[in-house]
């Protein structure tokens, strides 16, 4: 097995990005949390867990339909290994990886409906690949189903992005209560990461009253980073690119290299404290 710095065996921590609100921030951050880790020299997976592919495509990554070609489907339906369907993202000096998925993986939450612990198929899935990386990144789709259960299953912490809107605190209490739920019957290992307030526009008087709401809910939970409103981080993707590929001087790829070093801080303290 590879070894990580400092000469201790390398075990991937995994993160679930979960909100069961859709246009939050979830693909935008698995893929540029993901990306600016990778481009401080960790070697990083993001699983595309979402069947709308945003997180794919926004990696230049569309798998297509023909023979041979491997996708998230194939693995949680067709037992295909996670190492046959990872694929390496250009230009990131062979650190960042994506396990892609496309429409078909729809099809999961009916497929597996009725299999022996249904909840457990990701993590069992990566189990074998945990080995290779420092970080794997799970983008869950906007709903609590199957998929997303099976993303907080294979989890060792949750980032819940938040936009900063009217509502962003609705909805999340259920949010919180699935995350108890999959903790105590399935993994008890389970953690809220940190809240990401994204979106952000320090000119809104809504956007800091927001800001303050969630931290007075979710106290020292909310990471200090907040990502800006960028235009620059909704183009990327359709160049198939992270932000820091496309425009590494935006206010958006700067933001996001400083949550994955906030990221990072916060990983180093965690494996400092005792775990329990
Ligand atoms: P989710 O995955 O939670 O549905 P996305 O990450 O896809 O949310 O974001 C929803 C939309 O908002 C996308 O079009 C994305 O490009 C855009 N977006 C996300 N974050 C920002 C941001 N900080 N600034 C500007 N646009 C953003
Ligand atoms: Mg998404």
């Amino acid at each position: 097995m590879e070894k990580a710095k400092g000469g201790v065996a390398r075990r991937a921590k995994v993160v679930a990005l979960a909100n069961q609100k859709g246009g939050v921030g979830k693909s935008t951050t698995a893929i540029n949390l993901a990306a600016s880790l990778a481009a401080l020299g960790r070697r990083v997976l993001v699983v595309d867990a979402d069947p709308q592919g945003n997180t794919s495509s926004g990696l230049g990554c569309q798998p297509g339909t023909g023979e041979g070609v491997h996708h998230l489907y194939h693995c949680l339906v067709e037992e295909v290994t996670a190492a046959a369907a990872i694929v390496e993202v250009a230009e990131m000096n062979g650190k960042l990886f994506v396990l892609p998925s496309r429409i078909d993986l729809i099809g999961v939450e009916v497929e597996l409906m009725a299999a022996s612990k249904r909840e457990r198929y990701l993590d069992n899935l990566l189990e074998p690949v945990r080995g290779e990386f420092d970080f794997v990144f799970i983008d869950c789709p906007p709903s609590l189903g199957l998929l997303t259960i099976n993303a907080l299953t294979a989890a060792d912490s949750v980032i819940i992005p938040m936009q900063c809107e009217y509502f962003a605190l609705e909805g999340l209490s259920q949010l919180v209560r699935t995350i108890r739920l999959v903790k105590n019957s399935y993994n008890n290992r389970l953690a809220i990461e940190g809240l990401l307030l994204t979106m952000f526009d320090g000119r809104n008087r809504l956007t800091h009253q927001v800001a303050s709401e969630v931290e007075s809910h979710f106290k020292g939970q909310s990471y200090r980073t907040v990502i800006p409103r960028n235009v620059r981080l909704s183009e990327a993707p359709s160049h198939g690119k992270p932000v820091i590929l496309y425009d590494r001087r935006s206010s958006g790829a700067v933001s996001y290299v400083q949550l994955a070093r906030e990221f990072l801080a916060r990983h180093r303290q965690q494996q400092k404290q005792p775990v329990g």
